[in-house]
Formats: structure tokens, C-alpha cells, sequence
């Protein structure tokens, strides 16, 4: 992230060495297998490599669009997967290509687009939204204290006649895992049902973004607003994705507006707080956070307990007592393992037979529960960075500010970032009471460092490393 934006001459690619196409397939393929088919297709199916100088990757991208989104969301990403292919990389250098996009491919620049209009208006005139999971219910959502605020809040615009100013937008955020998607189909399906005149639209933020693109692309902007103003309520999926710098988030939001503007209900979820949203103007930040914004916080014991309880009563099967507390206290991560571990007991029963025992548990669950037990505390990586550093661990929460100090600590809260599921004003706190701010500054500072300065970005990976074995 943060990388810079260079446009490349041919005889700096020229001094570069090719790569092998194998080890750029790789990188491709370890990409998709991180981000999954749709965002595959998206960013990285057309891009191809230039060569490497043993310092810079070189990179070509079929538009201008592609090469921002890239260096803004994935540079570090994919300088990561270079590496680990064997691709000596310390920073990324895309250009563009100007080859025409593959059909499959969803996004164009939209400047370039907008010059050279193809003829078609290839824009769905049906309905806009993904299709409602039935399988996520309000009634099957087990609460919490941990997800009560966010159950309730979710009820209440579920059920209200119409958006009301002090809940718009309805703002979820928590963790992977936690629920968000279940809400948020939990809305439309309850509105679906209760009130099947009300059109009600559901995105995710990827899709979102896609239909827009395209419908800057095909000029078909204002039908695409049309249909999204006259839903009753949009919501959104994952919004951290909108993230980052590019020229259609000011669209974007002035979308938002126009829908709280006239009354219609938004619900967004997302991965962190507003006021976390980092590379979002501060007057959409602060817009976003004028209603109602409720938090789903790290699930405890009861309620993992409470879930899988649930899941056995539907699914009717005999889940012993024993197992259950084996579950509950030993996946502690989020509930879509905690499901996960669940489904693979039930299925090798089924499969296997033998029946639900402890001895059966224990031994398909292993590498799950050791990937929980070895969750990192953000003690364990201020400890590490300090002894790497040769620091006194009370310098990581110091206020000292000199730079033999500032950097590691800021290192450390990139990694307790990256590690680690906490959120950046608990990451500040346990530096010494440090603002989000702080913390949001310090990541930016070393995925700025860690592309231009080699040295310190083998610090930053041999860290990684030490923290993950
Ligand atoms: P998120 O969108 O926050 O990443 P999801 O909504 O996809 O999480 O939830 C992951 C899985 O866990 C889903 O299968 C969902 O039904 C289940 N789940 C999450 N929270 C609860 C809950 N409180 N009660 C029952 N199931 C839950
Ligand atoms: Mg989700």
C-alpha cells in the first residue's frame, strides 16, 4: 500500500531480467488462492510480468484502473508472493499495457474507457441484488454480549416501517467470522418476507464496485443510480474494500448521500470502525458514522457454547456435552471455524461412523485447535520485535521518540496488525496508550518502508516469520 505511482520509461524495463513465466504463474496462483476466484479475475488474471533488476518487479496492467487498485491493495501483497516465489522484489513497478481487456475481465479504466465508448449498453436491467441467503435467520443468530447491540440494532431497522435519521446507515463492523453477512441477510430476508413491496438490495462492496465500474464504462451511470435510488433499502457488504485511493469513491459516497438524503435505509458492514476507515475523506468517515453503529466484539465461551447447542438441536443430531465444551473452549477464533469444526466432526460421523467421541474430536480437530492455541498476544510480539531489536520491551510503550525506538515499535504495530485480530485503538492502548491515529500512521510508515527499503523489509519478513512458527 502506499506504493508510488510511476509511469515507466522502456529503457528502465530493459535493464531488467525477464522472469520465468513459472514463478509468475505461481505468484498468480498463490494470489487466487488468497483472495479467492472473483478478485482473481478482477486484478490479477491480466497482468503480466516485464522482469525483475533484483530490486524492483516490473509489472504490466491492461488498464490505469487495474495498476491504482493494485498498488493500493494488493503492492505489498503481491511483493510478499514474489519473494516467497523466489523473485528478488523490494518494490513494484506497474505500467499499462493498453492491451484490450479479456471479456471476463470486469473493470476498465474509467478515464481511458470513457473516451473510447463501445456501442453497447451491456448494463443488467433486472435486479441488481446478490440473492438472499434463507439460511441466515434472525431466529437462528445466537446472541451474546459480545453481538447484542448489533443483533438488536439489526432488528430494529429490520423491522421499522421505514429508515429513521438515527439509525442511517445502520454501520456494522467486528472481525471475520463474527456474523456481519448473517445480519445483514438477516435484514432483507426478514423485509423480504414481512414486506415483499419494499425493494431491498443486497451487494457486497466487490460488487458493488464492479456494477459501478462498468456502468461508468458503458456510460450507463445514471440508470445504475436510478435502480440503486429506488431501492427501499441498500446494503453493503464489506465496505473496507471501497478503501484506498481511486477516483470512483467520490461516486461512490455521493451515492450514499443521495440514498440517506432521500430517505432510504443503508446498512453497511465492515471490518473496522469509521473512524478506522483509513483512505476515506474525512467528511464520508465521519458521514458514515452519523447513525447507528454497533460493533460485534470477539465471541466468548457461552456464546460459542450457545452455537454449537444450536446447530446440534437443527441439525438433530446427538452431539455429546463433552464435545461440545471441547469445541467451545478450544476454537476460540470466530464463529465461521468454530462452524467449520463442527461440520467436520458431524461429516466423519456420518461418513465414518463410529459416532461423536472426544477421541475422534481431538484427533480430526488437531490442526485446528493448534492454530488457535497458537493465536499471538500482542505481548508476545512486542516482546520479539524488542529482543530482535535489542530492546528493553518497555521501550515498545514508551513515548520515547528517537528513531532506534520509533521504528521497531512501529513495526510492531504493523505486526500486531497483521498478526493479530485486534483493532487499532486496542493495538494503540497496549503501546502505552497511544491514539489509533498513532497506530494508523505507523503501518503506513512501514508498508511505505517496506517496499523502498530493502534492509528494513527483511527485518519486517524475518519477524513475520519468527512470530508465525
Ligand atoms: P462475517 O460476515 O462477519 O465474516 P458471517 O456472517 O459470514 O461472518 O458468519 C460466519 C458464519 O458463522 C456463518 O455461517 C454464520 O451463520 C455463523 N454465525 C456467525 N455469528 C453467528 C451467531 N451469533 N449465531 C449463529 N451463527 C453465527
Ligand atoms: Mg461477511
Amino acid at each position: 500500500m502506499g506504493a508510488e505511482l510511476i509511469m515507466l520509461t522502456t529503457a528502465q524495463v530493459s535493464k531488467s531480467t525477464p522472469l520465468l513465466p513459472e514463478s509468475w504463474n505461481k505468484v498468480k496462483d498463490r494470489f487466487k488462492d488468497e483472495y479467492g476466484d472473483a478478485t482473481y479475475k478482477s486484478w490479477m488474471e491480466n497482468v503480466a510480468p516485464l522482469g525483475s533488476d533484483g530490486f524492483t518487479l516490473f509489472l504490466s496492467a491492461p488498464t490505469k484502473f487495474i495498476r491504482e487498485w493494485l498498488y493500493s491493495n494488493y503492492g505489498t501483497k503481491i511483493i510478499e508472493l514474489a519473494r516467497r516465489e523466489g523473485i528478488a522484489a523490494s518494490r513494484l513497478e506497474i505500467s499499462v499495457s493498453g492491451t484490450p481487456l479479456k471479456e471476463s475481465a470486469p473493470v476498465a479504466t474509467i478515464e481511458e474507457e470513457l473516451g473510447e465508448q463501445p456501442n453497447v449498453v451491456d448494463f443488467p436491467s433486472g435486479d441488481l441484488s446478490s440473492p438472499i441467503d434463507p439460511r441466515f435467520t434472525f431466529d437462528n443468530f445466537v446472541v451474546g454480549k459480545s453481538n447484542e447491540l448489533a443483533f438488536a440494532a439489526a432488528r430494529r431497522v429490520a423491522e421499522a416501517a421505514a429508515a429513521s435519521p438515527e439509525s442511517n446507515p445502520l454501520f456494522l463492523y467486528g472481525g471475520v467470522g463474527l456474523g456481519k453477512t448473517h445480519l445483514m441477510h438477516a435484514i432483507a430476508g426478514h423485509i423480504k418476507k414481512a414486506n415483499p413491496s419494499r425493494k431491498v438490495v443486497y451487494l457486497s462492496a466487490e460488487k458493488f464496485l464492479h456494477h459501478f465500474i462498468r456502468a461508468l464504462r458503458y456510460k450507463t451511470i445514471l440508470e445504475f443510480k436510478e435502480q440503486l435510488r429506488s431501492a427501499d433499502m441498500l446494503l453493503i457488504d464489506d465496505v473496507q474494500f471501497i478503501n484506498g485511493k481511486d477516483s470512483t469513491q467520490e461516486e461512490f459516497f455521493h451515492t450514499f448521500n443521495a440514498l440517506i438524503d432521500s430517505n432510504r435505509q443503508l446498512v453497511i458492514s465492515c471490518d473496522r470502525s469509521p473512524t478506522d476507515l483509513d483512505g476515506l475523506e474525512e467528511r464520508m468517515r465521519s458521514r458514515l458514522g452519523w447513525g447507528l453503529v454497533a460493533d460485534i466484539h470477539s465471541t466468548d465461551y457461552e456464546l460459542r457454547l450457545g452455537v454449537l447447542e444450536s446447530k446440534a438441536e437443527a441439525a438433530g443430531i446427538p452431539f455429546p456435552r463433552e464435545v461440545m465444551e471441547f469445541l467451545a473452549s478450544r476454537i476460540t477464533s470466530n464463529i465461521r471455524e468454530l462452524e467449520g469444526a463442527f461440520n467436520r466432526v458431524v461429516a466423519h460421523s456420518t461418513l465414518v461412523g463410529g459416532g461423536i467421541t472426544m477421541e475422534n474430536a481431538t484427533e480430526l480437530l488437531k490442526d485446528l485447535v493448534r492454530a488457535n492455541d497458537r493465536r499471538l498476544t500482542l505481548e508476545e510480539i512486542q516482546k520479539k520485535v524488542a529482543e530482535y531489536f535489542n530492546l528493553k520491551v518497555t521501550d515498545m510503550y514508551s513515548a520515547r521518540r528517537s528513531r532506534v525506538v520509533a521504528r521497531p515499535r512501529q513495526i510492531a504495530m504493523y505486526l500486531a496488525k497483521k498478526l493479530t485480530t485486534k483493532s487499532l485503538p486496542e493495538i494503540g492502548r497496549s503501546f502505552g496508550g497511544k491514539d489509533h491515529t498513532t497506530v494508523m500512521h505507523a503501518i503506513k510508515k512501514v508498508e511505505e518502508l517496506v517496499v523502498t527499503d530493502a534492509e528494513f523489509s527483511d527485518s519486517v519478513e524475518m519477524l513475520t516469520k519468527i512470530l508465525k512458527q
